[in-house]
């Protein structure tokens, strides 16, 4: 069964920015999600992708007003941060978002 988890509280997967955020489309400004397979989707599934695709921007000097990629190490630092946090999703869920990002980069 697919879960999708909304991307907020969630740190910058591409900048050492320890703010936390509620990720928005950067195309139609709809609330962000992601699923233990490993795709992230806007609300409406207008665009949908897989982490490694994905662009990020938290709005800090770092990015110099460009949209980056995250690595695997810091996006899942950040969603596991996140999930946990909020308790929106079971370990066994982060366990399986953890091992379809490290086939996604090759881990
Ligand atoms: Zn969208
Ligand atoms: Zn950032």
């Amino acid at each position: 069964m697919v879960i999708w988890v909304r991307l907020e509280n969630m740190k910058c997967p591409s900048c050492p920015n320890e703010g936390t955020y509620t990720w928005m489309c950067a195309e139609d400004g709809n609330p962000t999600y992601v699923n233990e397979l490993g795709v992230i989707e806007c609300q409406g599934s207008a665009h949908t992708g897989p982490v490694i695709n994905w662009r990020w921007n938290c709005g800090s000097s770092k990015h110099n007003g460009q949209f980056l990629p995250g690595d695997y190490e810091s996006f899942g630092y950040a969603i596991s941060q996140a999930v946990q946090l909020s308790g929106k999703a079971e370990s066994q869920w982060l366990s399986s978002l953890i091992l379809a990002i490290g086939k996604q980069y090759g881990r």
